[in-house]
């Protein structure tokens, strides 16, 4: 579903990502942890072309990444993702939000889009609070109107770069259990998280970055019982 072939990104002189090799399954849920600065959201930036990659070669479900104009925009629809900012749109109603790409990009009819926005809203718990402002919900409310809004593309593959990061910790959970709940739906998944609970428990996967490397590659039960790596072990050392 993700294909990466030898992916190179430079800022400058600074070498992010080096030389990635990597294949998520249909279906997968990964996980990727490492170090602040390691490369992981420009790991999750690049699938999107959120950044643009100096070599190499992405492929989503068996197509490379365009460079522009409207495949790409295709493409980016096939791809959902959710920061750790919410990045919902202030001045629009939640449900507005949610609406705003399949109007704008698939050319959904407003009725149609209106009615997958609420189911989505319902599926992520939040259907009551449709027609209020993003600033007037929660950290917790706001995270799964940008997850369900992520979702009203229809997506292939679902991107997550610390969605809980931001969030007061009496909230994290309700937007982990929409994140597992996703997972055991079968979505392909790519979780960039400190929750090392979520990791544990959704992930078929872990990754391991450092310095701009894959430098573990495991099953979460591989990875959190035998690290095989000194700088994996550090950086578990310093948070479990
Ligand atoms: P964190 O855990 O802090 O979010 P990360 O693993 O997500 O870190 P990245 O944001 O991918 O790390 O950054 C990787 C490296 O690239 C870092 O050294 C960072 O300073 C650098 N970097 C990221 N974005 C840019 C940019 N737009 N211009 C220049 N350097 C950048
Ligand atoms: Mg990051």
């Amino acid at each position: 579903m993700i294909r990466m072939v030898e992916v190179d990104k430079y800022f400058g002189q600074l070498h992010v990502l080096k030389n990635i090799t990597l294949e998520v399954p249909r279906g997968q849920v990964v996980v990727v942890l490492g170090p602040s600065g390691s490369g992981k959201s420009t790991l999750c930036r690049a699938i999107n072309r959120l950044e643009p990659i100096n070599s190499g070669l992405i492929e989503i479900d068996g197509r490379p990444l365009p460079a522009e104009g409207k495949e790409l925009a295709n493409l980016r629809a096939d791809v959902g993702m959710v920061f750790q900012s919410f990045n919902l749109f202030a001045h629009k109603t939640i449900v507005d939000n949610v609406m705003l790409a399949p109007l704008k990009v698939r050319k959904t009819p407003k009725a149609d889009a209106r009615r997958t926005a609420m189911e989505l809203l319902e599926r992520v718990g939040i259907a009551n609070q449709a027609e209020k402002y993003p600033a007037q919900l929660s950290g917790g409310q706001q995270q799964r109107a940008a997850i369900a809004r992520a979702l009203a593309m229809r997506p292939k593959v679902m991107l997550f770069d610390e969605p809980t990061s931001a969030l007061d910790p009496e909230m994290i959970n309700e937007v982990l259990d929409v994140m597992s709940t996703l997972a055991a739906e079968g979505m392909t998944m790519l979780v960039v998280t400190h929750e090392m609970g979520f990791a544990r428990n959704a992930a078929n996967r872990v990754l391991f970055m450092s310095d701009g490397d894959i430098v573990e590659d495991a099953t979460p039960n591989e990875f959190f019982t035998a690290p095989k790596s000194a700088r994996a072990k550090d950086f578990l050392s310093k948070i479990l």
